[in-house]
């Protein structure tokens, strides 16, 4: 699933081919994505230009006008830049085509996915106007993220992958974190030190910044016709390695359920 950081770097990649370009044609080969991808976007966008691609969470908004186009790449959306020629593939689903001879395709097989058009101020949109901070700010500290956690009994792990607490930490970032921090995931968020919330904060941002950086060298994977996102596999500790030695101690790690998604941590080294 395409996390933060592949959003972020889907964002870098594809900027410099879709701004300040105006949109030539709109082809929605198929609109049923998790919501409908409304009928007027071609009326809307044709002759428009993108001026600026931002990310809130794992959102990508493109400012046209005063308007945005949201785009969601869901459980297995990516975008891609071809030229108009490039032949469908299957689950390519909408085609956005500019002046300048490119164009941005996105593939979605699985089609949770969304694209959807909005004029209200985008802060305030349904999707987006509940969510916590961004994690790489300085709004994501560890005195709000302490002060959030007081008499919460919910686990840590659960806690931080709370878009509203904070958004972005997906799965394997959270198992990464946790066990880059020796906290233990089922712990109560509560009863976690402010001192432990700052060594977490610490390692969220480090480990989230380390997977845009290396999913910078994979930004020319967004031009071609390869079909292959540029999405990334960054060096992982516990996250996969059910049954592996913990590289710091050695004893096999452990794998439990936590809300649904597979948690893996150490034993010994995570309390
Ligand atoms: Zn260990």
């Amino acid at each position: 699933m395409p996390e933060l950081p592949e959003v972020e770097t889907t964002l870098r990649g594809i900027s410099s081919h879709v701004i300040n370009t105006p949109f030539t044609r709109i082809t929605i080969r198929n609109p049923k994505l998790r919501w409908p991808v409304p009928d007027e976007l071609a009326a809307q966008l044709l002759q428009q230009q993108i001026t600026k691609i931002t990310r809130r969470a794992k959102y990508l908004l493109l400012s046209v006008n005063q308007c945005t186009l949201i785009i969601h790449l869901g459980m297995s959306g990516s975008l891609r830049i071809v030229t108009p020629e490039t032949p469908y593939d299957k689950h390519d689903h909408i085609e956005f085509c500019f002046a300048n001879g490119k164009a941005l395709r996105l593939k979605d097989p699985r089609r949770f996915g969304a694209v959807l058009w909005t004029c209200e101020p985008i802060n305030e949109h349904p999707l987006l106007n509940h969510l916590g901070p961004e994690p790489l700010t300085d709004e994501f500290n560890s005195d709000t993220l302490f002060n959030l956690s007081r008499n919460k009994t919910m686990a840590v792990k659960q806690f931080i992958m709370n878009s509203k607490i904070v958004v972005g930490i997906g799965n394997i970032y959270a198992n990464e974190a946790l066990f880059a921090s020796g906290i233990h995931p089922g712990r109560a968020a509560g009863k976690i030190s402010k001192k432990r919330y700052k060594q977490l904060c610490i390692n969220i941002k480090r480990i989230l910044e380390q997977a845009i950086s290396q999913g910078g060298t994979t930004l020319k994977d967004f031009v071609g016709g390869t079909g292959k996102p540029g999405y990334f596999k960054q060096e992982l500790l516990v996250y996969g390695r059910k049954g592996l030695p913990c590289v710091q101690c050695q004893k096999p790690l452990k794998e439990i359920r936590q809300g649904n998604r597979s948690t893996v941590y150490c034993t010994h080294c995570q309390t």
